[in-house]
């Protein structure tokens, strides 16, 4: 049985956590200077005695939480990070509490089992092949670099080369097609695999930042093409459809990077943007984005499971391999948290209408700030397919400055990227939390910086 101590500790840090939640939409969205410099309690040697998981909790209360990020509140707009839906942070609560290491069945059958539950769900939602394997990761760089691997090691199994025993020395060529645009996690993945940058086959890109269809090499059985469903920028998606009937007719397998807007194929006005996804060979996919899963939740679909589970292969005499679902067959990792529990919370806390709604809503509100951004002279600088803006001012210098004072302010937060060789301010829309009134209220923030970045600059 549990201390009263223990009880104590875990009902406090209970009550810590439900605080910052009930604060999270008026607390700075970035964390001001003062709590950025309070952070300096915790540069102190690695200490001699320990201490109590109460004096533990309070210190990061004080001190961890004023410099935390309010990405789940409802004007955050940096990067793609999204929000979580209250369901699945409270199924947080219960996983921290079971603390499951979901490598193996026999470590986990509820992790297992979910898992499949996942897997049989999303190949529903984005109707994929029946035979899809799912592999649940820390994020779509992972799902890349597997899905990756799964094609290295199905293409030159074609050719007679064994790659787990012979190595990549040696062994027949392989071609990778991409575009120009391509994420840089998959320019990553390509060189851990041993695909160096010289060596790739890179197809320039339209003025959204999608792969020219008629730029498009030769394709043939030796090569692996990579497309995004969702540019990390502009959010516009590769001609998934036609670039996948190529592949098909030539034998290459095809990848989807589809982080974030692998989503768009669950709902019915945004799916014309995924059209022929089906027809890929992998996709990675986050649930730690659109679907507003808690971090971390990467997830690598592949329609061969041989393949996937033969570039993921690892044996030991003393990994018990079961009848069941043992989820390390399909990733890099071993050990793991199950994941598996929060995202089918996610996926059963909003069903199918609720993550249709979602994504309706994200895009609906993705442009009514940029309209309301138009209205108030800025630039749109790309279409708004989904959830991602690209904002400019009247000059690269006052865009910046803008910028800047944006991310200063503590009232909303938005990167900055370079778009066609210009300075944008980069908004994505991605958190369930947001409505219209964070879009209303963080307008005025823009302006404001704007205005005060035309007097600095004056
Ligand atoms: C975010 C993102 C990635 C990387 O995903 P992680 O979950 O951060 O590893 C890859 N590709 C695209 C298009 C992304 O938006």
């Amino acid at each position: 049985m549990k201390s009263v101590n223990e009880q104590k500790l875990f009902r406090q840090a209970q009550e810590y956590a439900a605080s910052y939640m009930d604060t999270i939409t008026n607390r700075p969205v970035f964390p001001d200077s003062e709590a950025l410099a309070n952070m300096q309690i915790f540069d102190e040697p690695l200490p001699e005695k320990s201490c109590t998981g109460l004096e533990i909790v309070e210190q990061l209360h004080k001190f961890g939480l004023p410099a935390t990020v309010a990405q789940t509140g409802g004007q955050y707009f940096g990067f793609v990070n999204g929000g979580t839906i209250p369901a699945a942070q409270a199924t947080q609560y219960l996983t921290a509490a079971w603390d499951q290491n979901a490598a193996l069945y026999l470590m986990s059958p509820i992790a297992s089992y979910l898992e499949t539950i996942c897997q049989q769900w999303l190949i529903d939602l984005f109707a994929l092949p029946e035979q899809t394997v799912a592999g649940l990761l820390s994020g779509s760089s992972a799902a890349t670099l597997s899905g990756l691997a799964a094609a290295r090691y199905a293409l030159l199994d074609t050719q007679g080369w064994d790659v787990n025993n012979d190595g990549l020395a040696g062994a027949p060529r392989l071609r990778i097609v991409l575009g120009e645009h391509a994420h840089s996690s998959v320019f990553k993945a390509l060189a851990i695999l041993g695909f160096g940058r010289n060596q790739l086959e890179i197809v320039k890109a339209d003025t959204q930042g999608r792969m020219r269809v008629d730029l498009l090499p030769r394709l043939d059985n030796r090569t692996i093409v990579i497309v995004q469903a969702g540019n990390v920028n502009s959010g516009a998606f590769d001609a998934i459809d036609e670039i996948a009937d190529r592949c098909n007719r030539a034998g290459s397998w095809l990848h989807v990077d589809g982080a974030f807007g692998l989503w768009c194929a669950a709902s019915n006005k945004r799916k014309h943007l995924t059209k022929g996804l089906e027809k890929a060979d992998s996709w990675a996919v986050d649930g730690h984005k659109t679907l507003n899963a808690p971090y971390d939740c990467g997830i690598i679909l592949c329609k061969h499971p041989r393949a996937l589970t033969s570039a993921m292969q690892a044996s030991g005499s003393y990994i018990q391999y079961s009848k069941e679902r043992d989820g390390m067959a399909y990733v890099p990792e071993m050990s793991r948290r199950a994941r598996s529990v929060e995202l089918w919370a996610t996926l059963k806390a909003l069903g199918r209408t609720g993550i249709e709604y979602l994504v309706d809503s994200l895009h609906q509100y993705a442009k009514q700030f940029a309209n309301e951004l138009k209205n108030q002279g800025f630039q749109i600088r790309n279409d708004v397919v989904f959830n991602q803006i690209l904002v400019a001012c009247d000059n690269a210098e006052e865009t910046e400055k803008t910028l800047e004072n944006i991310q200063q302010s503590g009232d909303c937060w938005c990167g900055g990227a370079s778009w066609q060789g210009q300075p944008v301010i980069r908004v994505s829309v991605c958190s369930w939390r947001t409505d219209e009134s964070d879009i209303k209220k963080s307008v005025a923030v823009f302006v404001k910086a704007r205005m005060v970045a035309q007097q600095a600059l004056r």
